[in-house]
């Protein structure tokens, strides 16, 4: 039996907290079974988003001609785009690697338990005191054998499609959705319901609706009945609300439907480690679950599913196990963005949550036509939704829809995070005639409805 300080099963965001135990001194063991660096860099948030960067110059191109441009696109090099991005995945791996220094030892192989405080990995048997377990998600099962989830795109094996289908409504659906739509690939979005982004706050959802709609073909309330693969293509049957029963054909056919626990592997009915209904482990505000000095964080807690709450969480989980740190972390507001055009961003409540737990607020929707800058794209639909409790001034939640709403939150985010007041947003000085200063007037609305709302008592 190997005896480590610290062993990490699954080397995504986790592969930090080797880094440093082992800066530290600590003897590490890193269990892997694919390719370091985990979903994010591989398979996840920095392919997508490399492949939605070549969408945006398309997009740019295509609308012009609001900007009075006359501009067409001569050819995009589909292939050469996978080129690149299959190219970026393949460094990610020996890039993590050699991040670690000669105290971490990396174990290739599924790492599962023998007991509450023994690993197996390849046959060999080892225990520490301190054992993470890391191990992310895997995607929902596309629903034929050929049919892809987004792990077969990145790295993409084979030629580039001419069509695709995409099943689903989340981030994944609608970001890859936006992509192979932008560079000429012919793409059909199916989604089950009407609603699409639909844990978004409903008024935001439903001005991504119509915008998405307009650069992308999407079925709403459809679903597949039949799937045959037939000369190297799909041919759907699709149950469609509104066109009845039609036959699709594409070359690709994608299910974006959601992830799931990935704990299978584990054999935690070895231990005493307990899951929740969905499969994801359960754990208590120090990250412990039921086994002593077993710690689970990032994914497989099936809490966020993103990339910066992984981090920030294994960031935690050092100090707790490094630094001796008693504190747990607290995540009242988790922020997240969709990268697609439109390109939405949210954090804390919606107004339906605030409706169904019974949340007293007050909220404003503000569109962003006071920034110069946000006038300058000549669109019309970003706004600012702000839903505060009227009581103190703090931000429960804010959405946002429009350019750059990833970057714009984060100055809702510091003042969040700092001291939690709507005010300084409207007490603050702001770079004329910057995007930003298009959460001036959604501030001074905000502050208005409060007292308003305030002065009706
Ligand atoms: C297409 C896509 C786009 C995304 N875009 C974004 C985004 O824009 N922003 C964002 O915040 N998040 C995004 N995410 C989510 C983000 O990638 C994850 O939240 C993040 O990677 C979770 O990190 P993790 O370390 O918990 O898990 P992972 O990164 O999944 O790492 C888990 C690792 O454990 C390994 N493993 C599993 N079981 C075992 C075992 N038994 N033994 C050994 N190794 C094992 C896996 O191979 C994997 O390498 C996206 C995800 C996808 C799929």
């Amino acid at each position: 039996m190997k005896e480590f300080d610290l062993i990490i099963i699954g080397g995504g965001r986790a592969s930090n907290l080797a880094v440093t135990a082992g800066k530290l001194g600590k003897k590490v063991a890193l269990i892997e079974k694919s390719t370091l660096g985990g979903t994010c860099p591989n398979r996840g948030c920095v392919p997508s988003k490399l492949l939605i960067g070549y969408a945006h110059v398309a997009n740019a191109i295509k609308e012009s001609k609001r900007h009075f441009i006359d501009s067409s696109i001569n050819n995009i090099d589909v292939e050469k785009i996978f080129e690149e991005t299959n190219n970026y995945i393949s460094k990610i791996d020996p890039r993590y690697e050699s991040r670690f220094n000669e105290n971490v030892e990396i174990f290739r192989g599924i790492g599962s338990f023998i007991s509450n405080n023994v690993i197996k990995v390849n046959e060999e048997e080892l225990t520490a005191p301190q054992i993470v377990i890391a191990t992310g998600t895997k995607p929902i099962r596309a629903g034929h054998e050929k049919a892809w989830t987004s792990d077969d795109i990145f790295p993409l094996k084979g030629k580039v499609p001419k069509s695709i289908t995409i099943v689903g409504a989340g981030f994944i659906a609608c970001e890859l959705a936006s992509f192979f739509s932008a560079i000429g690939i012919k793409t059909k979005l199916l989604v089950r319901s009407q609603r699409i982004l639909g844990n978004e706050d409903k008024e935001i959802s439903s001005i991504f609706k119509k915008e998405f709609s307009k650069s992308v073909d999407i079925k709403f309330d459809t679903t597949i009945q039949n799937i045959e693969y037939v000369n190297d293509k799909f041919e759907l049957i699709l149950d469609s609300k509104s066109e009845g029963i039609v036959e699709h054909t594409s070359d690709a056919l994608l299910y974006a439907t959601g992830r799931k626990s990935n704990t299978g592997s584990l054999h935690l009915e070895n231990t005493i480690i307990e899951t929740d209904e969905r499969g994801f482990i359960k754990r208590n505000e120090l990250f412990e679950t039921a086994a002593k000095g077993v710690y689970v964080v990032g994914d497989a807690s099936g809490k966020h599913m993103l990339q910066h709450a992984a981090a920030y969480e294994v960031n935690h989980l050092g100090k707790i196990l490094l630094e001796d740190c008693k504190e747990p972390l607290k995540f009242k507001y988790m922020p997240h963005s969709v990268f697609t055009e439109p390109e939405v961003t949210s954090v804390g409540i919606t107004e339906q949550k605030a409706q169904e737990e019974n949340i007293e607020y007050v909220t404003t929707t503000t569109n962003w036509l006071a920034s110069a800058k946000a006038m300058s794209t000549r669109l019309k639909y970003p706004v600012t939704k702000f839903i505060i409790n009227p009581k103190n001034y703090e931000i429960l939640g804010c959405h946002m829809i429009g350019p750059e709403s990833s970057t714009m939150m984060h100055q809702v985010l510091a003042i969040m995070h700092l001291d939690n007041d709507i005010r300084h947003l409207k007490e603050m000085l702001y770079i004329h005639p910057a995007l930003s200063e298009a959460l001036l007037p959604a501030a001074v609305q905000a502050v208005k409805e409060i007292e308003r709302y305030q002065s009706s008592f």
